[in-house]
């Protein structure tokens, strides 16, 4: 029998890129891995650590606060972005949410300072004064093998993020707010690389884009075993509700 594949996983300031619960879209590609046998690595890179860009095939960047952001930028754009941007060119799939998400595009602009971001999205965001976009946010999403199909989940940023012409969004809104609460677009891919502003967490309650991940992370082409999906379809369906659909 051939061996079971095994997900490796690097998260990205596990410890200051955390809010709203987004650890536990970790969680949920664990236990979705363990669940059908296959094999689960954690690995973390904080501050002042290297970045192996061979070691995982996902990296994940939680939300954050704008402070929390200021500390990880700059070691973010200096010792880590030529490693992300290697492992996002051999496929390996990197996931930001929300802050993780600005950092991932070119610039987080605040009122006195400029953030760098690693350029793999092109998209670049602004703090803006006004009001905070804040609600339950639906989305439909264009993504390759589930085109349609839909992201429920929680909003709250200062920031605007607009897409420059190399990025498209990861879907249209349908409640809420999405990237700058004007144009309707929510998130951005560019291959592998996702951004999305969804916390909630995203994954327990998108079940369907973990396995999307895991699928297109391995790379393997292999199809998922099928898993009893009652409760995390009942928190979707919770989750669209709570937004309006
Ligand atoms: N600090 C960023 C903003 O307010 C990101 C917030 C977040 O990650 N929720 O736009």
């Amino acid at each position: 029998m051939p061996e079971a594949s095994t997900l490796r996983v690097c998260a990205l300031y596990p410890d200051l890129m955390n809010i709203y619960a987004d650890r536990g879209n970790l969680l949920m590609l664990r236990r979705r891995c363990e669940w059908r046998g296959l094999g689960f690595e954690l690995s973390s890179a904080g501050l002042g650590d290297p970045l192996d860009g061979d070691a995982a095939d996902l990296y994940y960047i939680g939300g954050g606060q704008d402070r929390d952001q200021e500390r990880c930028a700059a070691d973010l754009h200096d010792e880590k972005r030529e490693a992300l941007a290697a492992a996002a060119a051999r496929g390996a799939v990197v996931l930001g949410v929300c802050g993780g998400y600005q950092l991932l595009g070119h610039a987080y602009q605040l009122a006195d300072e400029e953030l760098p971001g690693v350029g793999l999205l092109d998209v670049r965001t602004e703090r803006v004064e006004g009001p905070r976009l804040i609600g339950n946010i639906a989305i439909e999403v264009d993504l390759p093998g589930a085109a349609g199909a839909i992201l429920a989940g929680f909003e709250n940023h200062a920031g605007r993020t607009r897409l420059g012409e190399r990025a498209e969004p990861l879907g249209r809104v349908l409640r809420g707010h999405g990237n700058n609460g004007a144009d309707g677009r929510e998130g951005a891919r560019a291959g592998t690389v996702i951004g999305t502003y969804m916390h909630g967490p995203l994954l327990p309650k998108n079940a369907w884009l973990a396995d999307w991940l895991i699928t297109t992370a391995l790379g393997d082409g292999a199809a998922l075993a099928p898993l009893d999906d009652d409760l995390e379809r009942r928190a979707h369906d919770e989750a669209c509700r709570a937004a309006g659909l």
